[in-house]
Protein backbone atom coordinates (compact mmCIF):
# COMPACT_ATOMS: atom_id res chain seq x y z
CA UNK A 1 0.00 0.00 0.00
CA UNK A 2 2.81 2.86 1.19
CA UNK A 3 4.25 2.15 -2.53
CA UNK A 4 1.10 2.92 -4.01
CA UNK A 5 1.63 6.52 -2.35
CA UNK A 6 5.76 7.19 -3.10
CA UNK A 7 5.05 6.05 -7.10
CA UNK A 8 2.21 9.01 -7.19
CA UNK A 9 3.91 11.30 -5.64
CA UNK A 10 7.15 10.38 -7.04
CA UNK A 11 7.00 12.63 -10.84
CA UNK A 12 6.61 15.53 -8.00
CA UNK A 13 9.89 14.45 -5.77
CA UNK A 14 12.07 13.58 -8.74
CA UNK A 15 15.25 12.64 -9.04
CA UNK A 16 16.19 14.86 -6.09
CA UNK A 17 15.23 12.92 -3.24
CA UNK A 18 17.87 10.19 -4.24
CA UNK A 19 20.71 13.11 -4.01
CA UNK A 20 22.12 14.60 -0.42
CA UNK A 21 20.74 17.99 -1.62
CA UNK A 22 17.26 16.60 -0.74
CA UNK A 23 16.06 17.54 2.80
CA UNK A 24 13.54 14.79 2.60
CA UNK A 25 13.91 11.75 5.30
CA UNK A 26 13.20 8.72 4.06
CA UNK A 27 13.52 7.40 7.67
CA UNK A 28 11.71 10.37 8.88
CA UNK A 29 9.00 10.03 11.55
CA UNK A 30 6.27 10.64 8.96
CA UNK A 31 7.86 8.80 6.05
CA UNK A 32 5.41 7.33 3.77
CA UNK A 33 2.10 9.18 5.66
CA UNK A 34 0.04 11.89 3.69
CA UNK A 35 -0.57 15.31 5.11
CA UNK A 36 -3.01 17.79 4.14
CA UNK A 37 -2.31 21.59 4.78
CA UNK A 38 -4.68 24.27 4.35
CA UNK A 39 -4.00 27.82 3.76
CA UNK A 40 -0.18 26.99 3.47
CA UNK A 41 1.75 28.77 0.93
CA UNK A 42 2.88 31.33 3.54
CA UNK A 43 3.34 32.09 6.98
CA UNK A 44 2.78 29.48 9.67
CA UNK A 45 0.98 26.64 7.34
CA UNK A 46 4.36 27.19 4.66
CA UNK A 47 6.68 26.35 7.46
CA UNK A 48 4.35 23.46 9.02
CA UNK A 49 4.09 21.83 5.04
CA UNK A 50 7.75 22.36 4.74
CA UNK A 51 8.47 20.74 8.29
CA UNK A 52 6.08 17.55 7.78
CA UNK A 53 7.58 17.22 4.09
CA UNK A 54 11.25 17.02 5.81
CA UNK A 55 9.90 14.65 8.17
CA UNK A 56 9.24 12.48 5.40
CA UNK A 57 5.40 12.81 5.02
CA UNK A 58 3.70 13.79 1.23
CA UNK A 59 2.01 17.19 1.68
CA UNK A 60 -0.58 18.79 -0.38
CA UNK A 61 -0.47 22.41 0.47
CA UNK A 62 -2.83 24.90 -0.75
CA UNK A 63 -4.51 28.82 -0.41
CA UNK A 64 -6.81 30.78 -1.97
CA UNK A 65 -4.79 32.05 -4.48
CA UNK A 66 -2.76 29.70 -7.75
CA UNK A 67 0.08 32.10 -8.05
CA UNK A 68 0.92 31.44 -4.23
CA UNK A 69 0.51 28.13 -4.48
CA UNK A 70 2.30 27.18 -7.56
CA UNK A 71 4.97 29.78 -5.96
CA UNK A 72 4.96 27.32 -2.82
CA UNK A 73 5.21 24.24 -4.63
CA UNK A 74 7.67 25.41 -6.61
CA UNK A 75 9.86 26.37 -3.67
CA UNK A 76 9.25 23.33 -1.71
CA UNK A 77 9.77 20.66 -4.98
CA UNK A 78 13.22 22.78 -5.57
CA UNK A 79 14.41 21.22 -1.81
CA UNK A 80 13.15 17.67 -3.30
CA UNK A 81 10.17 17.77 -0.87
CA UNK A 82 7.52 15.38 -1.74
CA UNK A 83 4.83 18.22 -2.81
CA UNK A 84 1.59 19.12 -4.82
CA UNK A 85 -0.74 21.67 -4.82
CA UNK A 86 -4.26 22.67 -5.61
CA UNK A 87 -6.17 26.32 -5.04
CA UNK A 88 -8.65 25.53 -1.66
CA UNK A 89 -10.63 28.53 -0.28
CA UNK A 90 -11.76 27.12 2.76
CA UNK A 91 -14.82 28.79 2.74
CA UNK A 92 -15.91 27.73 -0.45
CA UNK A 93 -17.62 24.03 -0.41
CA UNK A 94 -16.43 23.61 -4.13
CA UNK A 95 -12.39 24.03 -3.33
CA UNK A 96 -12.38 21.63 -0.30
CA UNK A 97 -13.98 19.00 -2.36
CA UNK A 98 -11.54 19.97 -4.92
CA UNK A 99 -8.33 19.44 -2.07
CA UNK A 100 -9.49 16.09 -1.23
CA UNK A 101 -10.01 14.76 -4.80
CA UNK A 102 -6.44 16.63 -4.96
CA UNK A 103 -5.16 14.20 -2.27
CA UNK A 104 -6.79 11.26 -3.28
CA UNK A 105 -5.38 11.86 -7.26
CA UNK A 106 -1.92 11.39 -5.41
CA UNK A 107 -2.66 8.64 -2.91
CA UNK A 108 -5.43 6.16 -1.72
CA UNK A 109 -6.07 7.74 1.80
CA UNK A 110 -4.80 10.80 4.13
CA UNK A 111 -3.25 10.48 7.10
CA UNK A 112 -3.13 13.84 8.74
CA UNK A 113 -5.66 17.22 8.49
CA UNK A 114 -3.81 20.28 9.63
CA UNK A 115 -6.64 23.33 9.49
CA UNK A 116 -4.39 26.40 9.59
CA UNK A 117 -6.01 28.51 7.02
CA UNK A 118 -8.07 32.05 9.16
CA UNK A 119 -9.26 35.03 8.45
CA UNK A 120 -9.84 38.47 10.34
CA UNK A 121 -11.26 41.04 7.88
CA UNK A 122 -12.28 43.42 10.44
CA UNK A 123 -9.97 45.34 13.29
CA UNK A 124 -12.51 46.43 15.86
CA UNK A 125 -14.60 45.53 18.48
CA UNK A 126 -17.06 42.75 18.55
CA UNK A 127 -20.20 44.64 18.32
CA UNK A 128 -18.58 46.71 15.49
CA UNK A 129 -18.46 43.74 13.38
CA UNK A 130 -21.64 43.23 11.11
CA UNK A 131 -23.46 40.23 10.13
CA UNK A 132 -21.34 39.65 7.10
CA UNK A 133 -18.08 40.03 9.19
CA UNK A 134 -19.41 37.59 11.58
CA UNK A 135 -20.15 35.22 8.76
CA UNK A 136 -17.19 35.10 7.29
CA UNK A 137 -15.01 34.73 10.35
CA UNK A 138 -17.05 31.77 11.55
CA UNK A 139 -17.29 30.39 7.91
CA UNK A 140 -13.70 30.09 7.39
CA UNK A 141 -12.46 29.96 10.90
CA UNK A 142 -14.80 27.74 12.47
CA UNK A 143 -17.19 25.73 10.31
CA UNK A 144 -14.88 25.06 7.33
CA UNK A 145 -12.57 22.88 9.47
CA UNK A 146 -15.19 20.62 10.37
CA UNK A 147 -16.50 20.88 7.07
CA UNK A 148 -13.71 19.50 5.39
CA UNK A 149 -12.64 17.50 8.19
CA UNK A 150 -16.16 15.83 7.70
CA UNK A 151 -15.09 14.99 3.96
CA UNK A 152 -12.20 13.73 4.43
CA UNK A 153 -12.68 11.52 7.10
CA UNK A 154 -13.78 8.38 4.91
CA UNK A 155 -9.92 9.04 3.43
CA UNK A 156 -8.87 9.13 6.88
CA UNK A 157 -10.50 5.97 8.13
CA UNK A 158 -9.27 3.80 5.72
CA UNK A 159 -5.61 4.55 7.11
CA UNK A 160 -6.69 2.74 10.53
CA UNK A 161 -5.13 6.11 12.73
CA UNK A 162 -4.47 9.49 12.26
CA UNK A 163 -4.24 13.32 13.13
CA UNK A 164 -6.00 16.59 13.18
CA UNK A 165 -4.17 19.79 14.51
CA UNK A 166 -6.24 23.06 14.31
CA UNK A 167 -4.97 26.20 14.56
CA UNK A 168 -6.54 28.38 17.26
CA UNK A 169 -4.44 31.62 18.44
CA UNK A 170 -3.34 32.72 21.96
CA UNK A 171 -6.07 35.65 21.54
CA UNK A 172 -8.74 33.15 22.35
CA UNK A 173 -7.44 33.07 26.08
CA UNK A 174 -6.03 36.66 26.32
CA UNK A 175 -8.17 38.62 23.76
CA UNK A 176 -7.77 41.79 22.27
CA UNK A 177 -10.26 44.24 22.03
CA UNK A 178 -9.30 45.34 18.56
CA UNK A 179 -9.82 41.39 17.22
CA UNK A 180 -13.57 41.42 18.88
CA UNK A 181 -15.00 38.42 16.56
CA UNK A 182 -11.08 36.54 15.72
CA UNK A 183 -11.27 36.10 19.72
CA UNK A 184 -14.20 34.72 19.88
CA UNK A 185 -13.64 32.13 17.01
CA UNK A 186 -10.36 31.31 18.05
CA UNK A 187 -11.90 30.55 20.81
CA UNK A 188 -14.53 28.32 19.56
CA UNK A 189 -11.93 26.65 17.51
CA UNK A 190 -10.40 25.88 21.21
CA UNK A 191 -13.92 23.95 22.02
CA UNK A 192 -14.12 22.17 18.62
CA UNK A 193 -10.68 20.75 19.21
CA UNK A 194 -12.10 18.93 22.15
CA UNK A 195 -15.65 17.70 21.24
CA UNK A 196 -13.92 16.57 18.00
CA UNK A 197 -10.98 14.76 19.70
CA UNK A 198 -13.77 12.88 21.61
CA UNK A 199 -16.07 12.31 18.92
CA UNK A 200 -12.68 10.54 16.56
CA UNK A 201 -11.27 8.65 19.85
CA UNK A 202 -12.81 5.27 18.84
CA UNK A 203 -11.43 5.79 14.97
CA UNK A 204 -8.18 6.53 16.44
CA UNK A 205 -8.08 10.03 15.24
CA UNK A 206 -6.78 11.99 17.71
CA UNK A 207 -7.32 16.15 17.29
CA UNK A 208 -5.10 18.39 18.66
CA UNK A 209 -5.05 22.11 18.68
CA UNK A 210 -1.63 24.37 17.54
CA UNK A 211 -2.40 28.10 19.66
CA UNK A 212 -0.04 30.31 18.16
CA UNK A 213 0.95 33.92 20.04
CA UNK A 214 2.76 36.40 18.48
CA UNK A 215 4.23 35.19 15.16
CA UNK A 216 6.04 37.36 12.48
CA UNK A 217 4.00 36.58 9.44
CA UNK A 218 1.57 38.96 6.98
CA UNK A 219 -1.23 38.23 9.21
CA UNK A 220 0.17 39.70 12.18
CA UNK A 221 1.82 42.69 10.91
CA UNK A 222 -0.19 45.55 12.36
CA UNK A 223 0.80 44.10 15.84
CA UNK A 224 4.53 43.02 15.54
CA UNK A 225 4.80 46.49 13.78
CA UNK A 226 3.34 48.40 16.39
CA UNK A 227 6.13 48.95 19.05
CA UNK A 228 4.04 50.03 22.02
CA UNK A 229 1.77 46.77 21.79
CA UNK A 230 5.67 44.59 21.32
CA UNK A 231 7.09 46.26 23.72
CA UNK A 232 4.10 45.81 26.22
CA UNK A 233 4.00 42.05 25.38
CA UNK A 234 7.66 41.97 26.23
CA UNK A 235 7.79 43.50 29.40
CA UNK A 236 4.70 41.28 30.19
CA UNK A 237 5.57 38.05 29.01
CA UNK A 238 9.00 38.92 29.31
CA UNK A 239 9.52 37.36 26.10
CA UNK A 240 13.10 38.08 24.32
CA UNK A 241 12.14 37.70 20.88
CA UNK A 242 9.35 37.47 18.21
CA UNK A 243 7.90 33.72 17.25
CA UNK A 244 8.65 32.55 13.59
CA UNK A 245 6.42 30.52 11.91
CA UNK A 246 9.11 27.78 12.34
CA UNK A 247 8.61 27.54 15.94
CA UNK A 248 5.14 26.14 15.29
CA UNK A 249 5.86 23.81 12.31
CA UNK A 250 8.04 21.26 14.71
CA UNK A 251 4.84 20.71 17.12
CA UNK A 252 2.93 19.84 14.47
CA UNK A 253 4.93 17.55 13.19
CA UNK A 254 5.43 15.90 16.59
CA UNK A 255 1.43 16.30 16.78
CA UNK A 256 1.44 13.95 13.84
CA UNK A 257 3.79 11.97 15.09
CA UNK A 258 3.64 8.42 16.92
CA UNK A 259 5.14 9.71 19.98
CA UNK A 260 2.63 11.96 20.63
CA UNK A 261 -0.07 8.93 20.30
CA UNK A 262 -1.58 9.36 23.70
CA UNK A 263 -2.02 12.99 22.90
CA UNK A 264 -5.51 13.89 22.29
CA UNK A 265 -7.48 17.12 22.76
CA UNK A 266 -5.26 19.17 24.06
CA UNK A 267 -4.13 23.01 23.01
CA UNK A 268 -0.76 23.92 22.86
CA UNK A 269 0.32 27.28 22.81
CA UNK A 270 3.44 28.25 21.36
CA UNK A 271 3.89 31.79 22.71
CA UNK A 272 7.13 32.25 24.14
CA UNK A 273 5.45 31.97 27.26
CA UNK A 274 1.78 29.98 28.57
CA UNK A 275 -1.37 32.01 29.62
CA UNK A 276 -2.48 28.97 30.80
CA UNK A 277 -2.73 27.65 34.55
P1 LIG B 1 -0.32 34.43 6.81
O1 LIG B 1 1.16 34.54 6.93
O2 LIG B 1 -1.11 35.61 6.36
O3 LIG B 1 -0.62 33.20 5.84
C1 LIG B 1 -1.94 32.82 5.62
C2 LIG B 1 -1.99 31.69 4.61
O4 LIG B 1 -3.34 31.25 4.50
C3 LIG B 1 -1.56 32.11 3.23
O5 LIG B 1 -0.99 30.98 2.59
C4 LIG B 1 -2.89 32.50 2.55
O6 LIG B 1 -2.73 32.36 1.13
C5 LIG B 1 -3.83 31.45 3.17
N1 LIG B 1 -5.24 31.83 3.31
C6 LIG B 1 -5.78 32.98 3.77
N2 LIG B 1 -7.13 32.91 3.77
C7 LIG B 1 -7.44 31.66 3.32
C8 LIG B 1 -8.65 30.97 3.11
N3 LIG B 1 -9.86 31.54 3.31
N4 LIG B 1 -8.60 29.70 2.64
C9 LIG B 1 -7.43 29.10 2.41
N5 LIG B 1 -6.24 29.69 2.57
C10 LIG B 1 -6.25 30.97 3.04
O7 LIG B 1 -1.01 33.99 8.19
P2 LIG B 1 -0.38 33.28 9.49
O8 LIG B 1 0.03 34.32 10.43
O9 LIG B 1 0.57 32.23 9.09
O10 LIG B 1 -1.70 32.61 10.13
C11 LIG B 1 -1.99 31.25 10.01
C12 LIG B 1 -2.95 30.83 11.11
O11 LIG B 1 -2.37 31.11 12.36
C13 LIG B 1 -4.30 31.54 11.09
O12 LIG B 1 -5.31 30.62 11.42
C14 LIG B 1 -4.18 32.58 12.20
O13 LIG B 1 -5.42 32.90 12.77
C15 LIG B 1 -3.29 31.83 13.17
N6 LIG B 1 -2.54 32.69 14.08
C16 LIG B 1 -1.53 33.52 13.65
C17 LIG B 1 -0.83 34.29 14.57
C18 LIG B 1 0.30 35.20 14.17
O14 LIG B 1 0.80 35.98 15.05
N7 LIG B 1 0.76 35.21 12.93
C19 LIG B 1 -1.16 34.23 15.92
C20 LIG B 1 -2.19 33.39 16.33
C21 LIG B 1 -2.85 32.61 15.40
P3 LIG B 1 -3.76 33.01 0.05
O15 LIG B 1 -3.70 34.47 0.24
O16 LIG B 1 -3.24 32.52 -1.27
O17 LIG B 1 -5.09 32.40 0.39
Amino acid sequence: MLRVYQGLFRPYVGLSVRLSSSRIDPKGILANRVAVVTGSTDGIGFAIARRLAEDGAHVVVSSRKQQNVDRAVATLQGEGLSVVGTVCHVGKAEDRKRLVATALEHSSGVDFLVCNAGVNPLVGSILGASEQVWDKILDVNVKAPALLLRQLLPHMEKRGRGAVILVSSISAYMPLVELGAYNVSKTAVLGLTRSLALELAPKDIRVNCLVPGLIKTDFSRMLHENETFWNSLKQIQKLQRIGQPEDCAGLVSFLCSPDSSYINGENIVVAGFSPQL
